[in-house]
């Protein structure tokens, strides 16, 4: 992929300023828009790689965005929005952003997040032509015969496991809200029964993890949700 386009949708200019300096610093190539019309425009027009998307804009909500987005394009969205707004970041990823950024954040927060999200697109593109076996690490699925492998040896999940295992590797790179899971998962309509998707997480870990208390596949977002991790070569992503 060469220089990737990022469009920035920020109406503070400030944090607009902050993030495509950051990319221009990182030779990324950027577009800014300063509200939710000119992102969607934007989205269709120049086709950009992955979207960084402020919540609050001014002319409407960024959740509308996504959805108007997503209902075409793939594209991964990274929101940004204040500590305060854990409701918005969940509404945001339900409606489908990858990932999310907290006010303020880091500009190696932000290039890290960056890194996951274009990791994701280069990894679908390929994943399009390829057989029923994903591979992440030293951890393999193989869909169509339902087996799990880790360095080589079969694991035993259980059907429950093994459905939030795949879900998680389906989405590798994308938070995914407890919500979304228990929807996925268990069929469940009612509403957060976080806690029993813990004791499930707790023991794929167990199998999964090379050490369960450092997991290095599954990551936990607190009061959000989780996300599967793309390894490098041997290495852990940040
Ligand atoms: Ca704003």
């Amino acid at each position: 992929m060469s220089k990737p386009l990022i469009l920035v949708v920020e109406d503070d200019t400030a944090v607009s300023n902050l993030i495509c300096t950051t990319l221009e610093m990182q030779s990324y190539q950027y577009n800014a828009v300063k509200n939710g019309s000119d992102a969607i425009q934007g989205a269709i027009s120049c086709r950009p790689d992955v979207i960084i998307l402020d919540l609050g804009l001014p002319d409407m909500d960024g959740v509308s965005v996504i959805r108007k987005i997503r209902s075409w394009s793939n594209v991964p969205i990274i929101v940004v929005s204040a500590r305060s707004e854990d409701r918005d970041k969940v509404e945001a990823l339900d409606s489908g952003a990858d990932d999310y950024l907290t006010k303020p954040f880091s500009v190696d927060e932000l290039l890290a997040r960056l890194r996951v999200a274009l990791r994701r697109v280069r990894f679908d593109s390929e994943r399009e032509a390829e057989s029923s076996v994903y591979e992440n690490g030293a951890l393999q699925i193989d869909y169509a015969a339902g087996w799990v492998k880790r360095d080589g040896k079969e694991l035993h999940l259980t059907p429950i496991e093994y459905r939030l295992l795949c879900l998680l590797a389906k989405n590798t790179g994308k938070v995914l809200t407890h919500n979304y899971i228990l929807k996925e998962v268990w069929g469940n309509t009612t509403p957060d029964d976080t806690p029993s998707l813990r004791v499930f997480m707790a023991t794929l870990r167990k199998k999964i993890e090379p050490v369960p208390s450092e997991p290095r596949y599954i990551q936990t977002h607190v009061g959000i949700g989780y996300r599967m991790l793309r390894q490098q070569n041997s290495g852990n992503e940040t």
